[in-house]
Order: C-alpha cells, then sequence, then structure tokens
C-alpha cells in the first residue's frame, strides 16, 4: 500500500510539474515570442528594415530567396551592405528600385558590384521626367556594364520570391512628380500582407484607394515617404486598414521626418508603429499567419 501510494503522488507530482512546464512554454511562447525565433517556420520568412539613414532600403528573405527593395544613399551603402552579409545573403534573386531619387538608389551600383543579382526591377520615369543626376546615370552604366536582368515594371506585374507573392500595384498614371512615379509592391505571404509605397504622396495614394479598394488592405505598411506628412492621410490608412507600420528615416534628418500629424494619425488608428531612426534595423518576421516583431538583432 505505501509503495502504491508513493508512486501515485510521483505520478501526481509529476505531473503538475508537466503542466506547470506547459503553461509557462505557453505563455513565454503566446506572449513573448521568446521561442518563435528559434522556429524555421518563422525565421524562413522575413523582412529587414535596414537602418540606413535618411534613405530606404527593405531585404526580404523567404525560404533562401532574397530581394532588396531600395538601396538607401551612397553614403550609407555600406550599411546596407553589412547587413546583407550579417544575414548571409551572397545572391539577391531581385533588386526593386522603387524611384530614382538619391536616398533610394544611391547604394544601388555599390549593391550591384558587391553580390549577385538575378533581376532588376525599375520602372521607365514619365517621358520629360527622366532624372539627369550623376547617380541615376551612373547607375544605368552600371546595369549596362553588367549581366543584370533589368525589368521595367508596370502595375499588374506579378512575381514571386520564395514562398511571398509580390503584385506591383502601381504607379497608376504617368505622375510628373518623382515621388509619385514610385512602384507600389504588395507582398503576400499567407494571411499576412505587406504593402510598399516608396515616397508616393496623397494625390497617388488616392488613386490607389479608388482602384484597389478594400484589395489594399495589408498587415503592415512600409509608411510613405519616411514618414511625410504629404503621404499617409487618414482615408488611406483606413483603405489599407493595418496593423503594423514601419517607418525608415535618419535621426535628427533636415526634414523632420517622421513629421508628428502622421504619427497622430497613425496613433490615432492604434497602429503599432516602428521608427529605424530609435529603434535601428526593424524585423518583422512572418508565419503566414501572425506577425512577430524584433527591433535591432545585436
Ligand atoms: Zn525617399
Amino acid at each position: 500500500m505505501m509503495a502504491a501510494r508513493k508512486k501515485r503522488d510521483y505520478i501526481r507530482i509529476c505531473g503538475g510539474t508537466f503542466f506547470l512546464i506547459v503553461a509557462v512554454v505557453s505563455f513565454l511562447y503566446a506572449n513573448t515570442g521568446f521561442f518563435r525565433p528559434q522556429s524555421n517556420a518563422v525565421t524562413d520568412h522575413y523582412f529587414d528594415f535596414i537602418d540606413c539613414g535618411q534613405g530606404d532600403s527593405c531585404l526580404m528573405v523567404s525560404e533562401g530567396s532574397a530581394a532588396l527593395i531600395d538601396a538607401s544613399t551612397a553614403s550609407e551603402s555600406e550599411q546596407v551592405i553589412a547587413w546583407l552579409k550579417k544575414r548571409g545573403v551572397e545572391k539577391l534573386d531581385y533588386l526593386i528600385l522603387t524611384h530614382p531619387h538619391e536616398d533610394h538608389i544611391g547604394g544601388a551600383a555599390a549593391v550591384l558590384n558587391e553580390f549577385e543579382v538575378d533581376t532588376v526591377y525599375m520602372r521607365q520615369p514619365t517621358e520629360g521626367t527622366e532624372p539627369t543626376t550623376s547617380v541615376y546615370l551612373n547607375l544605368l552604366e552600371e546595369l549596362a556594364a553588367q549581366s543584370v536582368d533589368l525589368e521595367q515594371a508596370e502595375a499588374g506585374d506579378r512575381f514571386t520570391c520564395g514562398a511571398f507573392y509580390i503584385s506591383i500595384l502601381g504607379p497608376l498614371k504617368d505622375y510628373e512628380d518623382l515621388n509619385n512615379q514610385s512602384l507600389v509592391l504588395r507582398v503576400e505571404h499567407g494571411e499576412n500582407a505587406f504593402l510598399f509605397t516608396g515616397d508616393q504622396e496623397n494625390a497617388a495614394e488616392e488613386d490607389l484607394v479608388t482602384a484597389y479598394g478594400a484589395e489594399l488592405n495589408s498587415t503592415l505598411l512600409k509608411v510613405g515617404h519616411h514618414g511625410s506628412s504629404s503621404s499617409s492621410s487618414l482615408s488611406f490608412l483606413e483603405a489599407v486598414d493595418l496593423e503594423y507600420a514601419v517607418i525608415s528615416c535618419g535621426a535628427d534628418n533636415p526634414y523632420g521626418h517622421p513629421h508628428r500629424e502622421t504619427l497622430a494619425r497613425l496613433e490615432s488608428l492604434d497602429i503599432s508603429y516602428y521608427r529605424t531612426d530609435l529603434q535601428g534595423t526593424v524585423t518583422v518576421y512572418s508565419d503566414g499567419s501572425k506577425l512577430y516583431v524584433q527591433e535591432e538583432i545585436a
């Protein structure tokens, strides 16, 4: 009898300990994301909004395929290249350049020199607005010198990067302003969607809302034009119906980005936002149904 009781007690204690462990692990999993970065299902698919001063550059990786959206300024190209190397990137399947301003294409030639790039997506500027800047002309020379597949992207184009399904949604018109000519990308991964509008401003954003309506719905928005108040109108943000926003801008930049009006609009809609000027590189992991945000990785 004694032996049997002891055994039952032992089982009861073990059972209690087991349930305690399950409860602790479940809590950490559900509330802190502590265990998730070790899970391949999550770490296989991510976006790094790279801390690269007053410019834009986002690395997206899915199942070993990599794409870079914009390459920041020439002076920040070393930061971008260092980050890609830190991530173990050896080849870019795509380099997507949203529009030919220096804070988006300035580092592109250096990236092309450092990494093998399969395909570059750009857009032919609206007639009469083609830049004559040295950074743009040098980039065209670099592209011509390398055996890179250069694609002129247009709204309606679609392609995949690993498990990411990428649609080019815009620009929808031949705008005169180069910011509004920015390529608009929507990246789908299961139930998650990520919207990139480059430096598009209110007029071009409104054209997206008119054309796509609820199809713009996205889990995360890379906030247009570094958080300028001339982008991200309330009606646009409501149409996108986002949960998370990332703002790429330099600390103490001369433009005052992000503007407080933009932050107020994000806050009024209860959107969680992250800033590269304050939080460094922002990494967003996707498992196809949830997002896990991590500020700069040590
Ligand atoms: Zn910009």
